[in-house]
């Protein structure tokens, strides 16, 4: 059988309110050409994001009334915590609102003036929390992991040769290692499981805790199971204990790989360290049998981890990305190969060679995407990248519309509507504007810029 079927049955709807051109038109206008300014109600396709946007099963919801909001000691907690643990055998597990919550706890322990933390690359709020603490962030993933158009089964993996050089020099400087799983900024790319050892034996050999930021470990899980010959015939549950084994903690976002629209989490083994993110989520979170959750938060996660590692499911998930990334593959469309497994990305720089950077290809074409077929991507280039805190604009090193994927909630029709809106802009390319910036805040400016076309 050649169709991969949605594993699933829906049970629940939410409609989609079908809006024309003309009426895009007006409403992109009058943000002034943001799309971060939508009304998401005006959005007929949203893949602004794959966080908090899953949609939950039957089984989820059912836990949700199970959840017991007693402030000490639910049983919401002990079986969420069975269901961390049953993949992931870290000896504390501590909940969090977020996935940066835990970071801010990890890295308010850990970070500190001075102190260096190398990872393959950092995530934004992962940088921001240790950057925040006075730390500096190294990002040192492989090369291949650089370029968009090259293939390579792994591009998450971490430099092991850069590591270890920068593990000798900056020895006293480093308090842990980390390594994020998928690697999110750099295109949703995994990590072998061998660079995972040897990244952990790297760690070890210079006496540094190792954690991984496991957000997307179901998905790294599935990748390794379908491109490392070793892992071909085991489960996802085994491969996933297996990536864990070899770490002494991890910080996790629940809104990615637990199917939950809400919660994360911070796994630590070493009981000192335990003892002052438990002092400090008292603190900043709350008590560590709920920490910024509601008791059916935690429920609704404990029964996503149980279905995220799901081969069906995941079978479903990656293939949708590469379903839509081959479609505009073969219409010339230059896209980040191989598919990432959250995201498509596409190359706006180069697809819209008439654009020069600082006219803000990948706004263009996020702009063109919404107008034409009510799909809200995200710019990832010089928007958000190109301004440097002294004002100065530069070209970002590249300039990509990301498209994520929300977990469950889109069909293969959506997905071939995507591609068609891709058909229809292939016509009409060369004639997208380039924008200009008519206000913007000094940081963080893409979140509230307003732009103008510059025809
Ligand atoms: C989303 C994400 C985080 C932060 O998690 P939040 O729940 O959004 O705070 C950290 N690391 C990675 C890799 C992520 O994708």
């Amino acid at each position: 059988m050649k169709t991969i079927i949605e594993p699933f049955r829906i049970k629940t709807v939410e409609p989609i309110r079908l809006t024309t051109m003309e009426e895009r038109q007006a409403f992109i206008k009058e943000t002034h050409y943001n799309l971060f300014s939508l009304h998401s109600d005006d959005v007929m396709i949203d893949l602004l994001t794959d966080s908090g946007t899953a949609a939950m099963s039957s089984a989820q919801w059912a836990a949700i009334m199970n959840g017991d909001e007693s402030y000490a000691g639910s049983p919401s907690f002990g079986r969420f915590e069975k269901a961390v643990k049953n993949l992931m055998s870290f000896k504390h597990i501590i909940p969090t609102h977020q996935g940066r919550a835990a970071e801010a706890i990890l890295f308010s322990i850990l970070g500190g003036a001075g102190k260096r933390i190398p990872s393959n690359t950092h995530f934004d709020t992962t940088r921001g929390n240790i950057e925040i603490s006075g730390a500096i962030a190294d990002d040192l993933v492989i090369e291949a992991g650089k370029d968009p158009s090259f293939i390579h089964p792994f591009k998450g993996n971490m430099d092991l040769e850069k590591l270890e050089s920068y593990l000798q020099d900056f020895e006293e400087l480093v308090p842990c290692v980390m390594l994020t799983i998928t690697n999110n900024a750099g295109g949703g790319q995994p990590a072998s499981m061998d660079n995972i050892r040897k990244t952990a034996d790297l760690a070890a050999k210079f006496n540094k805790p190792f954690f991984i930021d496991g957000c997307r470990f179901a998905e790294n899980a599935y990748f390794i199971q379908q491109r490392e010959r070793e892992f071909e015939d085991e489960s996802i549950v085994e491969i996933v204990r297996t990536m864990f084994s070899f770490a002494d903690g991890m910080t996790m976002s629940a809104k990615k790989d637990a199917f939950a629209n809400i919660g994360g989490w911070l796994a630590l083994n070493d009981d000192g360290l335990a003892q002052q993110a438990r002092n400090r989520l008292i603190q900043t979170e709350g008590f560590p049998t709920y920490g910024g959750l509601a008791g059916r938060d935690l429920d609704a996660i404990a029964q996503g981890l149980k279905e995220i590692v799901d081969d069906d499911y995941l079978r479903y998930r990656i293939r949708t990305n590469e379903y839509i990334s081959e479609g505009l593959d073969s219409m010339g469309i230059p896209v980040m190969k191989p598919a990432g497994g959250h995201a498509v990305f596409i190359d706006a720089r180069k697809w819209l060679d008439h654009i020069e950077p600082l006219s803000y290809p990948g706004q263009s074409l996020a702009v063109a995407l919404y107008e034409m077929g009510g799909i809200r991507g995200c710019e990832i280039g010089t928007v958000m990248f190109g301004i440097s805190p002294d004002g100065t604009e530069s070209a970002a090193t590249m300039d990509l519309v990301r498209l994520a994927m929300p977990r469950r909630v889109y069909t293969q029709s959506h997905a071939d509507y995507i591609v068609e809106v891709f058909e229809e802009l292939t016509e009409i390319k060369q004639s997208l504007p380039g924008y200009r910036i008519v206000e913007q805040a000094p940081v963080m400016r893409h979140f509230t810029a307003k732009f103008e076309p510059k025809n």
